[in-house]
């Protein structure tokens, strides 16, 4: 992809159950963002195909998916959501929430990506994180959510692979939000970082 095509994106950061996902399904439903979750399209991959079948095995141990075979995925997703117009990437910014999570994406994502900013969600209670898991398990019915080893798994796996993406970025781009709030109180955190962004790729491709 060309330097200067590449999608305008912030990166929904954080630990399994931080609220991610809430926040993302926010945002999705205000005009101008496009929230897309990795692992939304990998529960949504059918199971009886053979990268279904893989990316289950996966995510039924807690460990992450192999990158040639998450990309790939990911790629076919949004090229799919362009060419139904539901992603226009000249107009919406893009919420990606799940992606990179090892430093190896990052280096793949950015030659797809021009990211304004990254927003890591932060909560120290891991209890609390543990509940919500609880909860969605319930409502959502996700394998990687019901059972306690799992979950435990998936922490360790953030806490090793995935946290140190975030030194990544320039410093200047990473901003930390506090997720211990409300969703309103966190959404209104989060807006002060992705209005900006929206508004530069607006100006971006305003047309004299
Ligand atoms: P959570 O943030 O609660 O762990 P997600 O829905 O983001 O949940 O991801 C669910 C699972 O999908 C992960 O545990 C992992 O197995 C897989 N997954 C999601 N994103 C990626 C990724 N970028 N690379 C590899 N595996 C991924």
């Amino acid at each position: 992809m060309a330097p200067d095509e590449r999608y305008r994106s912030v990166l929904l950061f954080g630990p399994p159950g931080v609220g991610k996902g809430t926040q993302g399904g926010i945002l999705a439903n205000i005009p101008g963002f496009f929230h897309l979750a990795v692992g939304d399209v990998f529960r949504a991959i059918d199971i009886g195909s053979e990268d279904g079948r893989q990316v289950y095995e996966y995510i039924s141990r807690g460990e992450l998916v192999p990158d040639d075979l998450t990309i790939k995925i990911w790629k076919k997703a949004v090229d799919a959501y362009v060419a139904l117009a539901r992603y226009k990437p000249r107009e919406d910014l893009l919420i990606l929430d799940g992606m990179p999570r090892n430093v190896a994406q990052v280096r793949i994502v950015r030659q797809y990506l021009n990211i304004s900013s990254v927003i890591s969600l932060e909560c120290r209670d891991y209890e609390d994180m543990i509940h919500r898991i609880r909860r969605r398990a319930i409502r959502e019915n996700r394998v990687d959510d019901a059972n306690e080893e799992v979950i435990r798994r998936r922490f360790k796996v953030y806490e090793e692979v995935t946290a140190p993406v975030l030194e990544q970025f320039d410093e200047s781009i990473v901003h930390r939000v506090d997720a211990n709030g409300s969703p309103a109180e966190v959404l209104y955190s989060i807006l002060e970082y992705v209005i900006p962004a929206q508004n530069e790729l607006f100006a971006a491709n305003q047309v004299d």
